[in-house]
């Protein structure tokens, strides 16, 4: 295993007019690849700060993010646009398809956008489909889609790029438990695939599925749940 990213007393305060919230306070953690990290905590915990800033999607108040060895601290959007495009992937609960396009063409979305040829896109794209068992639909809209199969969709588009790092927010979330299951085992193997892969979720059955899980409750990250209640 090696670290692909990290977070060195990184700390997220927002201020809206007088009042101010740390919805994540100063964290150390270490992503590794190989591996599947789950961030489990309560609605407004601060998951989704805490996958932000691994995801340079936002700066940290106080502290470091570090990728692939960079310290992106004070880069310019621009520069941060470039890191997230070549080091990251995301899969959100709503999968994020583009709805005009089918499956094949919304997998070959983010090779396009990097500039690969079309043929060579499109033989990759059909690649990552096959790999979860949606080889046969890639003429489907998504609206033609379940939910599972639009986040192995997802998936299948995360995994063409050759980004290091998958970030998952709440990715099963609208999904019924078998979907889930079949989903968070496709993560499971990019993990296993050389990935490091991030899945934030209140949802405390996913723990059997990750080797690695952190707790974040009240924006303070720690390696135990405090309450189980909470998650209710
Ligand atoms: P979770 O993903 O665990 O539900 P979030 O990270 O979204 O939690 O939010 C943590 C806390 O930070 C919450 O109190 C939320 O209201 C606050 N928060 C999140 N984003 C913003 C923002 N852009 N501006 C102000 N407050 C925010
Ligand atoms: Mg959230």
């Amino acid at each position: 295993m090696e670290i692909i990213a990290s977070l060195k007393d990184a700390k997220k305060v927002y201020t809206t007019g007088d009042t101010t919230i740390t919805a994540l306070d100063s964290t150390t953690i270490d992503i590794h690849n190989k591996e599947l990290m789950l961030i489990m905590g309560p609605s407004g915990s601060g998951k989704t700060t805490l996958l932000s800033l691994i995801g340079c999607v936002i700066y940290p108040t106080e502290g470091k993010v570090i990728i692939q060895g960079e310290d992106i601290t004070g880069y310019t959007e621009k520069k941060l646009a470039g890191i997230r495009l070549h080091h990251i992937s995301f899969i959100f609960q709503h999968f994020n398809l583009l709805s005009p396009l089918n499956a094949l063409e919304n997998v070959m979305q983010p090779l396009l956008l990097k500039g690969e040829a079309h043929a060579e896109a499109r033989e990759k794209a059909i690649n990552a489909l096959e790999r979860v068992n949606m080889g046969d639909r890639q003429k489907s809209l998504p609206r033609k889609l379940s939910g599972g199969q639009k986040q192995r969709v997802a998936i299948a588009r995360a995994l063409v790029t050759n980004a290091q790092i998958v970030l998952c927010d709440e990715p099963t979330a609208s999904l019924d438990t078998k979907s889930a299951a079949l989903v968070m085992n496709d993560l499971k193997e990019l993990a296993r695939n050389g990935k490091a892969v991030v899945v934030v979720t209140h949802d405390l059955r996913l723990r059997q599925f990750a080797d690695r899980i952190i707790y974040v409750e009240d924006g303070i990250v720690s390696d135990h749940l405090k309450n189980e209640e909470d998650y209710k």
